[in-house]
């Protein structure tokens, strides 16, 4: 591991340039499959830092692949750049207040870094690659979309990762540590009856109810709960209740799924399960139902030796090292929080809860016993077909939860930049491992076959499904 202070080293001295990136993403909160300017950013910084790069891939305008290296072994480094709605936020200060110019969006899932720092890895491996004239490629992936477009699995579906080695990725969280591999697969399904209208009181004999065919299809899902995982998760949506007037029979109704399960083929074998209670909502209505599968991830992988040489990467760095500017930020941002908020995000990292602690000063085993909630992410798919690695980079006060104004507001600070360039220095030591020690790859490889035993990849979506490009209009 000599070679670990050098790669260090390259991160340093890229800092400054990827986080003016993650700042000026900041600046400009785009939505899902809009993150025009964003991808744009990052086009311009790819090129200037000398990658190779093609922008539109899997029929994405905002997707993004970038190449640097020969040669050698390929290893993925994904970022993202998405942002939210409703949580515009001014940065760098602990109340409520949005930015008007922003149209409503803001970084509150702290995407900005997450595309930035990822970029700053592949960046210093880059840098690495050239200044030992070692054989292997880099690669970015821009990955649009995380909030709900299940941009990658797209990619996935595309092929674009089919002769990566590995991947790495991270996500911003309060803690810096191996992320443990836990997500549920999520299909998201509408389910639209036809029935037929009527005089709901002179002729109701005639009318077919489409909307009762979605409330009893809603009470028999909820009857099927007590039936299922426990660890599953369903929820639903009304998309269309057939209009506004009690006086007609809606001839239309539309219900939107979310079926959750920690496995993709249990979430396949509950979405079956869903489907033929649909079928005997409409069975009991006399009405028809036609099925939709909207998006899908699958659930995340774990890659036991990439997740120990990421861990021995983190205990060979250390914590982030902060300001006392930034912990003063970081308690004042702290003092808007919940107690519940800042017990859970302990809990999530398997962390003895401690009220004074403002921002991560530790890394935690990664055998610690969790206690998370957990929801579904597209870089499941992601390590279906490659080896993967995630790493939480701590870029916000204890306790922060995801999609929050205090979040969004967090996303330029000091704190903020420093948890993103430690996260890169430990996202690229693992990948300088990776490259110097063929064996790890080897039995990276090894371990996913060995996870997919019986049970290879089958893309959650359809075939037929193009990506949902104008999702963020709704
Ligand atoms: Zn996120």
């Amino acid at each position: 591991m000599q070679n670990t202070p050098e790669i260090w080293r390259h991160v340093d001295a890229k800092a400054p340039e990827l986080i003016a990136l993650a700042d000026r993403v900041w600046d400009m909160p785009e939505p899902l499959y809009a993150e025009f300017r964003s991808a744009a950013e990052h086009v311009e910084e790819l090129n200037r830092q000398g990658f190779r790069v093609e922008q539109g891939v899997a029929g994405i305008p905002t997707a993004i692949m970038a190449e640097a290296g020969e040669d050698g072994p390929v290893i993925a480094i994904l970022g993202e750049y998405d942002a939210l709605p409703s949580l515009s936020q001014e940065a760098g200060i602990a109340e409520p207040r949005a930015v008007a110019h922003h149209n409503g969006y803001g970084h509150g899932c702290g995407h900005n870094l997450l595309g930035a720092g990822a970029m700053l890895a592949a960046t210093a491996v880059k840098d690495w690659l050239a200044a030992r004239g070692i054989k292997g490629r880099v690669r970015y992936y821009g990955c649009p979309a995380e909030e709900g477009g299940a941009a990658k699995t797209f990619m996935v579906r595309e092929g674009l990762f089919k002769d990566a080695d590995i991947a790495i990725t991270w996500h911003s969280q309060s803690f810096t540590e191996v992320a443990p591999a836990a997500s549920l697969a999520n299909s998201r399904v509408d389910f639209t009856f036809t029935g037929r209208a009527s005089h709901a009181a002179a002729a109701p004999h005639l009318g077919r109810s489409a909307l009762d065919a979605v409330e009893l299809m809603n009470v028999g899902v909820n009857y099927m709960r007590e039936h299922m995982d426990s660890a599953a998760r369903i929820h639903y949506a009304y998309l269309d209740a057939g209009g506004v007037a009690p006086n007609v029979v809606q001839p239309r109704a539309k219900v939107r799924y979310s079926i959750r399960h920690p496995d993709t083929p249990g979430m396949r074998a509950l979405l079956e399960r869903v489907k033929k209670i649909a079928q005997g909502a409409a069975l009991m209505t006399e009405t028809t139902v036609k099925v939709e599968i909207i998006s899908g991830v699958s659930n995340l992988m774990a890659n036991t030796p990439l997740e120990e040489a990421m861990q021995q990467q983190f205990e060979l760095l250390g914590p982030p090292e902060y300001t006392d500017a930034d912990r003063e930020y970081a308690r004042a941002i702290r003092a808007t929080l919940s107690v519940e908020d800042i017990q859970a995000a302990f809990r999530a990292a398997g962390r003895t809860y401690d009220p004074d602690m403002d921002l991560c000063d530790q890394v935690p085993p990664r055998d610690a016993p969790r206690q998370f909630m957990i929801g579904s992410t597209d870089v499941g798919d992601v390590s279906w077909v490659v080896p993967l690695v995630q790493a939480h980079g701590a870029t916000c006060a204890v306790g922060t939860p995801l999609h929050s104004w205090q979040m969004t507001a967090q996303g330029k600070s000091g704190h903020a930049h420093a948890g993103m360039v430690h996260v890169a220095k430990v996202m690229a030591a693992t990948a300088v491992a990776a490259i110097e020690n063929p064996a790890l790859i080897e039995a990276a490889k090894a371990d996913l076959a060995k996870r997919l035993a019986g049970t290879p990849y089958d893309c959650p979506i359809p075939a037929e499904n193009v990506p949902p490009l104008d999702m963020a209009k709704g």
